[in-house]
């Protein structure tokens, strides 16, 4: 079974303006992060107060997301060996979570149950 290796990158509203300025400076996987980001924010809009409405992150936090209640930050997952693509998946991340001492470890956690084959090392703020 061939692993695959993924970046993984938080959005935070305060890496958020460094990510922007990025992406105008045509960083590539800046944009892609944003717009990750963006989907997932129409997600949760669309989704609305549904049954089907979109959790944290967090693997033991089901915390719902609404337009009323959006979330802290992104967890955005980048594929890139040997399967790259320029489809990334962007995950909302609750306020009490973000808090949580545990947050990168938990993050861990659900990426490795996401992706069985993904190899995730750790977790980098978005530059
Ligand atoms: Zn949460």
């Amino acid at each position: 079974m061939s692993v695959i290796h993924h970046e993984f990158y938080v959005i935070t509203p305060w890496n958020l303006e460094g990510a922007i300025a990025a992406s105008r400076q045509r960083v590539s996987s800046a944009s892609w992060a944003l717009c990750a980001a963006a989907d997932t924010l129409k997600e949760i809009q669309r989704r609305g107060d549904s049954d089907d409405a979109l959790t944290c992150m967090c693997l033991d936090c089901d915390f719902k997301f609404s337009e009323q209640h959006r979330p802290m930050a992104f967890g955005v997952i980048v594929p890139m060996f040997p399967e790259t693509s320029n489809v990334m998946i962007a995950h909302g991340i609750c306020g009490d979570c973000f808090e949580r001492d545990d947050l990168e470890e938990q993050i861990l956690a659900t990426l490795r149950e996401m992706f069985p084959r993904g190899n995730f090392r750790r977790v980098e703020q978005l530059q």
